[in-house]
């Protein structure tokens, strides 16, 4: 079947994505000083009555904006929807390259025509299988249409190599349960912890800097190199606030919802149970529990604890 839809996908090759589109501003010196700032490009040969825009620019006098161009031929979109509909759904931008012939100046007039240049055979990258689609934009300039550029564009169109987490594929929840945590790449660690009754802080490893909640690298010194420990499960409110919003299933207001300190130096955010919540207060000690909320869900609270 993807040999079908690899005759498939070729047959584009070669048919226009654009057709004589019209760049919706010609070249102009604002456009180029808000690129040159946004890129901290301070050379003097893009500024004053003799300035050339910069060439990686080329793309920019190109683009449609949110309402598109009138050029547009369907040939690239039936291309993606026929990969969308054999199931490469994702798609993911890989890499542009860029020839220059002609400087662009202020106040040239820009006309571009794009061609689905190459559809690849199947890949299999660590994204996931697909197909790199490559488009080439001419872009031509000045009443003579003078080949100014070209800019080839590659995407990978690509059906996700991982399963979808498990939080995904359930059914939907019911209307008494609590809502399932959102669980990611940058936190899986944490909620696998809690499935074994742990509560893990990340630490990095370059600069011993504990954190929580579990980010992807270090906010002290911006290295992703981390390792966890095991928290004592002691703490302190910190913070507190009473919920007492209009009945919900799930929840039983009202409830006490504290920040609490961890013995480790680092907060989170749970429920304080154990005690009424009008008695909970600033510096009450707790003591993590895990608590089980149905089937599937168990959740890390903080046990006040009688003074
Ligand atoms: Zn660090």
């Amino acid at each position: 079947m993807d040999d079908q839809l690899a005759v498939r996908l070729k047959a584009y090759e070669g048919r226009p994505a654009a057709v004589a589109g019209v760049g919706k501003d010609p070249v102009n010196a604002p456009m180029i000083r808000h690129w040159c700032e946004a890129m901290g490009d301070h050379n003097p040969v893009y500024r004053g009555p003799r300035a050339v825009a910069p060439p990686t620019m080329l793309q920019v006098w190109t683009m449609g904006g949110l309402s598109g161009h009138a050029g547009r031929a369907p040939a690239y979109e039936e291309l993606l929807g026929l990969l969308d509909g054999a199931g490469y759904t994702a798609v993911v931008a890989t890499d542009c390259e860029q020839e220059y012939m002609r400087p662009l100046r202020p106040g040239d007039e820009i006309t571009f025509d794009t061609v689905i240049e190459s559809v690849s055979a199947r890949k299999t990258t660590r994204l996931g299988s697909g197909y790199f689609v490559t488009t080439r934009t001419d872009v031509r300039a000045g009443p003579e249409r003078e080949l100014a550029g070209t800019h080839r564009f590659r995407i990978l169109k690509y059906a996700p190599a991982q399963p979808k987490p498990p939080a995904q594929q359930k059914p939907p929840a019911r209307e008494d349960h609590r809502p399932r945590p959102v669980i990611n790449r940058d936190n899986a660690g944490f909620w696998a912890g809690v499935e074994r009754s742990r509560l893990l802080i990340q630490r990095c490893t370059a600069c011993d800097t504990l954190r929580f909640p579990w980010l992807p690298g270090c906010t002290t010194c911006g290295s992703p190199e981390w390792d966890t420990v095991e928290a004592s499960g002691e703490g302190t409110v910190f913070s507190y606030v009473v919920m007492h919003h209009p009945p919900f299933p799930a929840f039983d207001p009202p409830y006490a919802v504290g920040l609490i300190e961890l013995a480790e130096g680092v907060r989170i955010v749970s429920n304080v149970v154990g005690v009424p919540y009008d008695k909970v207060r600033i510096g009450m000690p707790v003591r993590l529990e895990f608590r089980r909320y149905d089937e599937e869900l168990t959740l890390p609270v903080f046990q006040g604890v009688a003074e």
